[in-house]
């Protein structure tokens, strides 16, 4: 069978390092807010590009975070809009309505599959705030375009990075791109933790230390509460895996690519559209997404032939029950993304065979 993507063999190489870095947690006695949590941090703002990092408990809370801080800050109020891509992952959306924000979802582009940027202008009104962009699928969203509407109507550029660590645009990379970035660090994440974790970064100093207020019980000084917090921290075992990992990020990210550009040169199939060169150039492919009318039936064969497949996302944001508002709303781009999105086994331990047997079946579909 080939698995969609086999996190026992993804996490092999690093084991045995994985293990002694948990084995001086364990023995260390300090399991929260210390010396490792430090220390990724530290790492990860480096990575990024960014002066301040701060970690939280999973990628929705970071994303939440963000907004929240905001409101506290004075910089956005409950009703102001905050513009999304129609067809990112549920998550990106929860972050703004938690915060009594209004999302407003803008089609993506067929070719990119991110938030189509000739169409944002003609979304922001007098109470957009901020324009947050997803990296879905691991490839960069981000466009010039997209900096300069922020600067002309003052909007903050907000970055879902949970998918696109390691990613870059013109030597940038996504999470130093905008004014703040969420991070999830879920385990099947292009870097994933071994449960949940998360982290913010920014260059803004007053919106970090915030942050990190507000993930404490909304506090900076001990017993002394200046906000009305929660608690979303990361913890010292996962801080520790995470800097592990975070040293062959770059190496797992160029085996997906060459893996995806495999996938490109040898599927040739008329009713499979696999992702472009331009795209190839700009993804970490946390993904690797085809796009078929007959989704469906194509899931079912590999299936029937051993070959796990998913579907980024099989129902759209504005089809959920939980936004029952969006009912009646008409987005035929995200809505044939939803019906003929297919991703492949990806991950950095694919095997060749494997790979070989997956696109010769797609080649005889
Ligand atoms: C995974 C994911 C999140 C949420 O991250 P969690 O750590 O699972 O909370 C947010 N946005 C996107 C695009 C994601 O893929």
């Amino acid at each position: 069978m080939v698995k969609y993507s086999d996190l026992t063999k993804n996490t092999a190489k690093y084991s045995a390092e994985i293990e002694e870095a948990v084995r001086r947690v364990v023995n260390s006695g300090w399991y929260l807010r210390g010396k490792e949590t430090e220390r990724f941090e530290k790492d990860f703002a480096a990575y990024i590009g960014t002066t301040h990092c701060v970690g939280c408990g999973n990628g929705l809370d970071a994303l939440t975070l963000i907004l929240r801080a905001y409101v506290e800050m004075g910089v956005m109020k409950e009703g102001d809009e905050v513009i999304v891509p129609a067809n990112t992952y549920i998550a990106s959306i929860l972050a703004v309505t938690e915060n009594k924000l209004v999302p407003v979802l803008v089609e993506p582009d067929i070719e990119t599959l991110q938030i189509n940027d000739r169409l944002i202008e003609q979304a922001i009104t007098e109470r957009t705030k901020a324009i947050m962009i997803v990296h879905l699928y691991g490839r960069c969203a981000y466009t010039d375009k997209i900096g300069e509407l922020c600067r002309k109507y003052n909007l903050k550029l907000i970055e879902d990075n949970a998918q696109g660590h390691g990613c870059s645009y013109n030597g940038i990379h996504t999470g130093a791109l905008g004014d703040a970035a969420g991070h999830s660090f879920y385990p099947t994440k292009n870097l994933g933790a071994l449960g949940d974790a998360g982290a913010v970064t920014t260059n803004d100093g007053e919106l970090a230390d915030m942050i990190r207020s507000l993930s404490n019980y909304g506090s900076a000084k001990k017993y002394v509460f200046d906000h009305i917090g929660r608690n979303s921290r990361i913890d010292e075992i996962q801080a520790t895996v995470l800097d592990v990992k975070l040293k062959y990020l770059d190496e797992d990210n160029q085996m997906r690519r060459n893996k995806a550009l495999r996938y490109i040169q040898k599927i040739d199939n008329k009713s499979i559209k696999v992702p472009s060169e331009n795209y190839w150039k700009n993804s970490v492919f946390h993904i690797f997404p085809i796009l078929c009318e007959k989704r469906d039936e194509l899931k079912t064969y590999l299936s029937y032939h051993g070959v796990q497949t998913e579907v980024h996302y099989p129902i759209a944001p504005h089809k959920q029950k939980c936004y029952e508002a969006w009912a009646s709303l008409s987005l035929p781009v995200t809505e044939q993304i939803h019906r003929q999105e297919l991703s492949l086994p990806m991950s950095p331990a694919l095997d060749d065979n494997d790979q070989d047997y997956v696109i010769e079946l797609l080649n005889n579909f």
